[in-house]
């Protein structure tokens, strides 16, 4: 049938089943359809690259192509579109990805349930593999070689923050950060998937719950992250200052703003999270190591 339609036809593509091949050179060309759902431009030529080397043919003769079976259409300011014709094939690789990812959280939840972080990223890891560039549009970076090791430290934190929540309270937000951290993605949980003990516990006036919990479990994961740059910098010979960063908002409390900028030497610097912070979402100042110029760093041999 193929050759028929190769021979016939050119390059006649069947959408849906390139949307659910396990080929990824197949279901690259339905990803990069779904990136033109709503209008816009080509990816930038180092973006195109990479495209290229997962397409069966490169990016622009692959937009074409799907231009071609009239799945895309360009409009005369050079933007694309998926067509109604291509939408299908982009909802039924919606649906695929989607199932894709609750497989693969549903799975690190349940390693991590047992600690196992470093199983836990293997799983990440396998999961962004099988995405065309490598990469989820939802999680954070290219973890690092230690990332899991940093993950785990979460479930045996013993810090002020965790004061005055039961045991119970503490393992479930242990799971939660060690969750997002794993993923470097941070997301709220629906009051309903709360449990009770933890809605009693960490209720407050000025934030929902969905609120109260994501923020108190941010705390946790920006905690060992900053605890790991630190170790990482008092270890190292290349970085002797660290500054503190921060976002500065509405809520940032006057404390941290004041803080956000300054430079100290690394064994000099303040411990995060600030204890004086009166911020509703808690202390979210970050350690960030001072870069020395080429001048600076002393040389070796
Ligand atoms: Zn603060």
């Amino acid at each position: 049938m193929s050759f028929l339609k190769n021979l016939f036809g050119g390059a006649r593509l069947d959408g849906d089943v390139l949307a659910r091949s396990k080929e990824i050179k197949e279901y690259a060309q339905i990803d990069l359809l779904s990136c033109f759902v709503t209008p816009r431009l080509p990816h930038e030529p180092a973006e195109q690259k990479r495209w290229s080397r997962v397409l069966p043919k490169p990016y622009m003769e692959t937009l074409a192509l799907l231009q071609k079976q009239g799945w895309l259409a360009q409009s005369p300011d050079g933007f694309y579109q998926v067509t109604a014709a291509g939408m299908p094939f982009v909802e039924t690789y919606r649906q695929r990805t989607e199932a894709a990812k609750a497989e693969a959280m549903a799975k690190v939840r349940k390693a991590l349930e047992q600690k196992m972080t470093s199983e836990a990223l293997t799983v990440r890891r396998q999961y962004e593999n099988l995405t065309p560039l490598g990469k989820a549009d939802w999680t954070g970076p290219e973890p690092q070689m230690d990332h899991s090791a940093v993950t785990r430290r979460i479930f045996f934190l013993e810090h002020w923050l965790l004061d005055g929540l039961s045991p119970e309270t503490q393992a479930w937000l242990k799971l939660y950060a060690a969750e997002e951290h794993l993923w470097g993605a941070y997301w709220r949980q629906p009051a309903a998937e709360i449990p009770s003990y933890v809605q009693a516990e960490l209720a407050r006036a000025d934030q929902d719950i969905s609120e109260a919990a994501y923020w108190k479990a941010y705390q946790l994961g920006l905690y060992v992250d900053n605890q790991e740059t630190w170790q990482r910098c008092k270890g190292g010979d290349h970085v002797r200052r660290m500054e503190i960063v921060g976002p500065d908002d509405e809520f940032t409390c006057e404390h941290c703003r004041a803080a956000r900028g300054k430079e100290y030497l690394v064994v000099r610097v303040p411990e995060l999270p600030h204890r004086e912070c009166t911020s509703p979402r808690g202390c979210r100042c970050r350690y960030e190591p001072v870069l020395e110029t080429v001048e600076e760093i002393p040389l070796h041999g």
